[in-house]
């Protein structure tokens, strides 16, 4: 595959609070995250608190480089939707928005069709999706990493124009490395990006928007073991859960993340 050199592919870590910190503790936060994170040069830095939060981190990081992400949205722009925010109002006050998590798709019946409709509503928009995928420790253990990400790949980025495909983000997230302490090897998780990601996205897109497409590895990524993970190939940053709530530790990796 040629084209787009990976040094043209800027690195973005993205904090993923989950749902931790209202307001004023999400403020609290993003005061101890500033000092480390803003000297940082050459690697996008995303911060995603809980949707309550937004509006109060919003002016904090205005006129800094840090940008603002949400973790999940509806694709419809208003109405009956009881709890849900949508594209719109995201826009308002962030740039990026996280589509497909494990735990959507867990917990909250996400599918590949409801991912595929977000992922159209964000461009749309103007928002940046940051698209997760992964496989469940079941079909890893039964063999079937490669089947389940290649679909969720797939579908999940169907209908997508090839022009629009380098204003995605890819995240790919081994469901049994979140959370857990127990993260993917550096190699492994390229060797997936490499023989199943990146091809994907080929056949979605062709060879050349397939390389411009920025793909984090996530799953109990840690200051101790970033540097590990942003040396492979494919590798272009992190999706970051429990350690983006604690600033020493994610400003480490964010700055392992520069090139
Ligand atoms: C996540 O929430 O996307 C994640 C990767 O969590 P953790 O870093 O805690 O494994």
């Amino acid at each position: 595959m040629e084209g787009v050199d990976r040094m043209d592919r800027m690195s973005i870590v993205a904090g993923n609070w989950k749902m931790n910190l209202g307001p004023e503790g999400a403020a609290r936060l993003v005061q101890a995250l500033l000092p480390g994170l803003l000297p940082v040069n050459g690697v996008e830095r995303v911060l995603c608190p809980p949707a309550i939060s937004l509006d109060r981190i919003a002016p904090l990081l205005r006129g800094t480089p840090v940008r603002l992400g949400a973790q999940q949205m509806h694709w419809e722009e208003s109405g009956a939707f009881t709890g849900e925010i949508s594209p719109n109002m995201v826009m308002e006050l962030a740039e990026y928005v996280i589509i497909g998590h494990s735990e959507r798709r867990g917990m909250f019946g996400e599918t590949d069709e409801t991912v595929r409709k977000r992922v159209h509503a964000a461009l749309a928009h103007g928002l940046i999706p940051i698209v997760c995928v992964g496989e469940t420790a079941a079909e890893n253990e039964a063999g079937e990493t490669a089947r389940v990400v290649e679909r969720q790949v797939r579908l999940g980025l169907d209908g997508v124009e090839a022009a629009k495909a380098p204003g995605i983000v890819l995240a790919y997230e081994p469901v049994w490395a979140i959370g857990t302490g127990k993260a993917a090897t550096p190699e492994g998780a390229n060797a997936v990006l490499a023989d199943v990601v990146r091809p994907a996205l080929a056949a979605l897109f062709g060879d050349t928007a397939a390389r411009s497409i920025r793909i984090q590895y996530g799953g109990s990524v840690t200051g101790e073991n970033a540097a590990a993970f942003f040396a492979m190939p494919e590798i272009d940053g992190a999706l970051v859960g429990g350690a983006s709530l604690k600033p020493g530790d994610f400003t480490k990796i964010v700055a392992a993340a520069q090139r």
